[in-house]
C-alpha cells in the first residue's frame, strides 16, 4: 500500500476507484481480473486485519475493560479505526429538525470490516415497487437481470442459508450458498410461536463461511464462532474486502492502492470526459492530481454524492452529473426498532456451547405480500425481523432490583432468557429527505460538507407500529414478558441513517431527465464515469443492501471492462 502521495510510475491507469469498501473492492476485483490498470484512492489508513485485529485479547487488556465510548462506539476492540459515527475534522450539518446519523469507516475496507453480514437476495417486487403501489419509481432493471449477479457473488463472497421458499424472496440456485448453522434454542421457540401465528421463521443469508474457502492468494477458514465479530476476523471467515477482493485484485499486479487519499472532486477534460480526479494527502495536506481513462465513484452512497456535488463548475453549477436535479434526492435508510423480552421458561437453562456463527441463524422475512395487495394493511412495502437471544449479561429490564447474592443468582438465571426481535423495514422516497452541500461550512481539507434533511413518512411509522404489533404477539405466544415499555412508533423509530442503509441519492433510470445514472451506473452526462455505491439506488428495500451493492458493482465492472475492450476509451 503506498500511503497519501502517488508514485509518479502508478500514474498513468486505466480506472481510478475511488473507495475500497463492498463497491470499491468489487470493482477492483473485476475491472483488474480482465486487465485493466487500477489505481485506488482511500480516504482512511491502511488496516491489515491480520496484524491488527485484537480477536482473542481478553477486555481487560483494554481502558474501561473494553467499554464502549464516544469515539469507539462498539467497544474499545472495534474493527472500525479512524471513523464511526464521527470523523475528527470532517463534520456534516443538518437542517433544523432533523437528526440524521452518518457512519463513515475511514479505513482500508470501509465498512466492510465491521458490518452485521446479512445478505437476503431481493425479490422481482423489489425492482418494480412503482408498479405494484404506485409509489417512488420502478427501476430499469428487473430480479432476472440481477440474479445471475446474486448467484456469482454468493459463491464469491461466501454466503451460508438455506431456502425460503416465499413471495418476493428467490431461493439461490444450487451450489451458490454454504449450509447453514443450525437454529439456536431461542431461535427455536421463537420458530414455534411466530409459525403457529402464520409468520414464517427462515435461515438467515449470512457473509459467514461455514466451509473453508481455499485460494492461493487469499485463503479463508470456515467460522469457528470463537470472538465478537465486531472486532474484525483474523481467519476470514467473515466477508470483507481486506481479507478477499482487495488481496485477489493486488496479486494480479494491476492494482496500486493509495491510502490517506482524500478525493475532493472528479476533474473534467475535454469533451465531456472525466479526465481523473483532485485529493488530498490526508497527513500532509498537499493536493495531488490523479488521472486515468474511466473515473468509478464507490465511496460509499453519501460521499460519492458529496463528490459529484463539488465537482461543478461554471458550466454545471448543479453538480457535476447533476442535469437531472436528481443529486442529493431521494435520500432513504431502512426503518428500525428494536423489541424484547424476557421468556421464563428459558431461566436457569444449563449451559452449553451455542456453536454455530457469529449473529443471527434464523431471521423472518416479510410474509404478508398478499394481505398488503388486497389493502389490508395500512402502509406500502415490508420488514423482516433478526432474531436474538443468547447467553450474556441479561438486560436491566430483566433483573428484579436486588443486590448481592440475590442479584447475581438473578444475573445466572436470566442469561440466556431474553430474547431480540429488531426490524429492519422499507423507506420509501420523500421530498423531505436528501442531502446537498452546506454553503457555509467546509472540513479540515477545505472541502465543503454535506448538509442532511431528513423525515420519515407515516407509511414508515405505520410500518413500525404493525411490527411491534407483530413481535409483541409472537412474545405473548410464547408466555414471555416483554421488557419495553407501549410507545408509539415515533417515539421508538430509529434516527435517519442509524441503520447504516443509506440510498438511493444519484439513482439509476431509463430517462436521463429523472435520473443520475443508467442501470450499469454509467453518469448520463459523463460517458467515463460510473458510479458502483448505494447512491444508483432507485429504491431501499426492507432487505439489506450490501449484496445488492455487490451484484450491480460487478455487473457495471464488467460493462466497463467491455467498453474498454469495444474502444470506448481508446
Ligand atoms: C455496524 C454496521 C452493520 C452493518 N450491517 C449490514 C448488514 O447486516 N447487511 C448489509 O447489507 N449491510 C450492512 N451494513 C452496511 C454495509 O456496511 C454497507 O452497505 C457497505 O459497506 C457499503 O459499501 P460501500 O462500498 O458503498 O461503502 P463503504 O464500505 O463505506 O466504503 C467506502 C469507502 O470509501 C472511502 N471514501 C469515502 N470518501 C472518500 C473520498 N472522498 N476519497 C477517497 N475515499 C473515500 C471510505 O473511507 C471507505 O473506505 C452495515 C454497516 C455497519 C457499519
Ligand atoms: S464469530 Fe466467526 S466470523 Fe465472527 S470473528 Fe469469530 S470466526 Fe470470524
Amino acid at each position: 500500500m503506498t500511503s497519501g502521495a502517488l508514485d509518479p510510475a502508478a500514474a498513468a491507469a486505466d480506472v481510478i476507484i475511488v473507495g475500497s469498501g463492498a463497491a470499491g473492492g468489487m470493482a477492483a476485483y473485476s475491472l483488474t481480473k480482465a486487465g485493466l490498470r487500477c489505481l485506488m484512492l482511500e480516504a482512511g489508513r491502511d488496516y491489515d486485519p491480520q496484524a491488527e485485529v485484537n480477536m482473542f485479547a481478553p477486555e481487560s487488556d483494554a481502558p474501561l475493560r473494553g467499554a464502549a465510548t464516544p469515539d469507539k462506539p462498539f467497544g474499545y476492540f472495534d474493527a472500525t479505526v479512524g471513523g464511526g459515527w464521527q470523523v475528527d475534522g470532517e463534520p456534516y450539518t443538518m437542517q433544523e429538525g432533523t437528526d440524521f446519523r452518518w457512519y463513515r469507516s475511514r479505513m482500508l475496507g470501509g465498512r466492510t470490516n465491521h458490518w452485521g453480514r446479512h445478505v437476503p437476495r431481493w425479490g422481482p417486487y423489489d425492482f418494480k415497487p412503482f408498479s405494484r403501489d404506485g409509489l417512488g419509481v420502478d427501476w430499469p432493471i428487473g430480479y432476472d437481470d440481477v440474479a445471475p449477479f446474486y448467484d456469482r457473488v454468493e459463491r464469491m463472497i461466501g454466503v451460508n442459508g438455506g431456502r425460503i421458499e416465499l413471495e418476493n424472496h428467490p431461493d439461490s440456485p444450487a451450489g451458490c450458498l454454504m449450509p447453514p448453522p443450525k437454529p439456536r434454542v431461542t431461535e427455536m421457540l421463537i420458530k414455534a410461536a411466530a409459525e403457529s401465528l402464520g409468520i414464517p421463521v427462515r435461515p438467515a443469508h449470512t457473509a459467514v463461511l461455514t466451509r473453508d474457502m481455499p485460494d492461493d492468494v487469499a485463503p479463508r477458514s470456515a467460522c469457528f464462532n470463537a470472538t465478537p465479530c465486531t472486532r474484525g476476523c483474523t481467519i476470514g471467515a467473515m466477508f470483507q474486502t481486506t481479507t478477499s477482493f482487495l488481496p485477489m485484485a493486488k496479486a494480479t499486479g494491476r492494482l496500486t492502492i493509495v491510502t490517506d487519499a482524500m478525493v475532493s472532486r472528479v476533474v473534467m477534460g475535454a469533451a465531456g470526459r472525466a479526465a481523473g480526479v483532485e485529493y488530498v494527502d490526508r497527513k500532509t495536506g498537499v493536493r495531488h492530481q490523479a488521472k486515468a481513462r474511466a473515473v468509478v465513484l464507490a465511496a460509499g452512497t453519501c460521499e460519492t454524492t458529496r463528490l459529484l456535488l463539488n465537482s461543478g463548475d461554471g458550466e454545471r453549477p448543479g453538480g457535476l452529473a447533476n442535469s437531472s436535479g436528481q443529486v442529493g434526492r431521494n435520500l432513504t435508510d431502512s426503518t428500525g426498532a428494536s423489541f424484547r423480552a424476557y421468556v421464563p421458561a428459558l431461566a436457569d437453562r444449563p449451559r452449553y456451547n451455542e456453536d454455530g456463527i457469529g449473529g443471527q441463524h434464523m431471521y423472518i422475512p416479510f410474509w404478508l405480500y398478499q394481505q398488503q395487495k388486497r389493502g389490508e394493511l395500512d402502509f406500502a412495502r415490508g420488514y423482516h425481523f433478526e432474531l436474538g437471544g443468547r447467553f450474556g449479561i441479561p438486560p436491566a429490564a430483566a433483573l428484579p432490583r436486588v443486590w448481592g447474592p440475590a442479584l447475581k443468582k438473578a444475573v445466572r438465571s436470566a442469561s440466556g432468557a431474553t430474547i431480540g426481535m429488531t426490524l429492519r423495514g422499507e423507506m420509501i422516497p420523500n421530498k423531505d429527505s436528501y442531502c446537498e452541500i452546506d454553503p457555509a461550512v467546509k472540513d479540515r481539507f477545505g472541502i465543503p460538507v454535506l448538509r442532511f434533511a431528513f423525515r420519515w413518512s407515516q407509511n414508515e411509522l405505520n410500518q413500525v407500529a404493525h411490527g411491534q404489533r407483530t413481535a409483541h404477539a409472537v412474545f405473548k405466544r410464547m408466555n414471555a414478558v416483554i421488557l419495553d415499555p407501549a410507545l408509539p412508533p415515533e417515539k421508538i423509530i430509529t434516527a435517519g441513517g442509524e441503520i447504516i442503509h443509506e440510498l438511493g441519492t444519484a439513482r439509476m433510470g431509463a430517462d436521463p431527465r429523472s435520473s443520475v445514472v443508467d442501470s450499469y451506473g454509467q453518469t448520463w452526462d459523463v460517458g467515463n464515469l460510473v458510479l458502483m455505491d448505494g447512491a444508483i439506488f432507485a429504491s431501499g428495500a426492507h432487505k439489506n443492501p450490501t449484496l445488492t451493492i455487490l451484484a450491480l458493482a460487478l455487473r457495471a465492472s464488467e460493462r466497463l471492462a467491455e467498453r474498454f475492450k469495444s474502444g470506448a476509451f481508446a
